[in-house]
């Protein structure tokens, strides 16, 4: 477990990192082949019409790409890109300030867009729709209602909890993309161009290392790579093979299989709580003190793909690798179990 070391930088500090990694264009962007493809085919079309793209949802865990594969999108359709997020809109005055920033076919990137306020979200429905908006001047007897007219622009909403958006937010949206945690060799791939653009030698073995324990997630792996570069600089000779790689992961006290905290924790919980499962994910969530929609969105997806816990029937049940890598043993199944 990576008690002692925490992945997360500091804000400033990781967002340069992020630009500098950030693909701007689809062939730079590894994994996600079947959105991408998609996406490609739906940003020529818009482009050759001279219309804005639809609106599109992008959900799936943090540090799986949805703000990077936004910003390919406005780069490839030619036109700006504006950045905010559902806690920061927080008036409808706010959103109306962006929206009339925008100029035609703009792509708006509203991250965690299962955060905006009620009020908020119900002036977005006519934007998305018509392109217009009505503010209010004025309150009390002399308020009144103005109509603006917007350019025609695409949203695209980002969100790790898809399930907690309003129905009639989600039927505005065209198209819907659900993006999966990566896999090894797309990792390493991506792992690979980052210590190409950091100028830094990196071989495939010592990728694999690398990608192996960053959960399945670009933002992780990048921010291991950039880690272990400070130990290839002072501990090694500069460049990153297999044993400085293992050596700083081992330092850093990293899972062997990238599982976080909270990951082994819901794995420990359902072995000593609950006999290993099966158990709801109710009453995991409730366990651990934790909500059930992350566990499921966030944590969940992760533990099934690495083969660590199984959905049944009944409920959710650990696997004999998660015993194995938390080092205990399964209960043999006695008479009075
Ligand atoms: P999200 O918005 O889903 O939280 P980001 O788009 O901010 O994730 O991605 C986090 C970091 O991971 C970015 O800096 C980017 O460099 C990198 N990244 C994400 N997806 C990919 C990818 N498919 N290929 C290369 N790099 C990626």
């Amino acid at each position: 477990m990576n008690d002692d070391f925490d992945i997360r930088q500091s804000g400033s500090e990781r967002e340069d990192f992020e630009r500098a990694l950030r693909p701007s264009q689809f062939d730079a962007f590894s994994g996600q082949e079947k959105i991408v493809a998609n996406l490609k085919i739906f940003v020529e079309a818009a482009r050759m019409r001279g219309e804005p793209l639809d609106h599109l949802l992008l959900h799936g865990p943090p540090g799986l790409g949805k703000t990077t594969l936004s910003g390919i999108i406005a780069n490839e359709l030619g036109v700006g890109f504006k950045v905010t997020s559902g806690p920061v809109l927080d008036k409808p005055g706010d959103l109306a300030g962006i929206l009339t920033s925008l100029e035609t076919n703009d792509v708006l990137f509203i991250d965690e867009i299962h955060r905006l306020s009620p009020v908020v979200e119900e002036y977005l429905y006519s934007a998305m729709e018509d392109f217009r908006i009505d503010i209010m001047i004025d309150k009390g007897p002399g308020a009144r209602s103005v109509q603006l007219s917007l350019n025609p622009f695409t949203l695209v909403g980002a969100t790790t909890r898809s399930g907690l958006l309003t129905s009639p937010l989600r039927a505005r949206f065209g198209i819907n993309c659900h993006l999966e945690y990566y896999d090894h060799e797309v990792l390493e791939r991506i792992i690979l161009r980052s210590s190409r653009l950091l100028g830094i030698s990196c071989s495939g073995e010592a990728a694999h290392e690398i990608a192996m324990r960053s959960r399945g997630t670009p933002r992780i792996a990048n921010a291991l790579l950039r880690r272990v570069r400070d130990f290839a600089q002072v501990v090694g000779n500069g460049s990153i093979d297999p044993k400085i790689a293992r050596f700083a992961l081992e330092a850093l006290n990293i899972d062997r299989y990238g599982l976080d905290e909270t990951d082994n924790k819901i794995l420990v919980t359902i072995i000593t709580k609950f006999k290993g499962g099966p158990v709801g994910l109710n009453t995991i969530a409730t366990a651990l003190g934790e909500d059930p929609g992350t566990i499921e969105d966030v944590y969940e997806p992760f533990l099934i793909k690495e083969g660590f816990i199984k959905r049944t029937p009944r409920g959710r049940e650990v696997t004999d690798l998660a015993y194995s890598h938390l080092g205990r043993q399964r209960p043999t199944g006695g008479l009075f179990d």
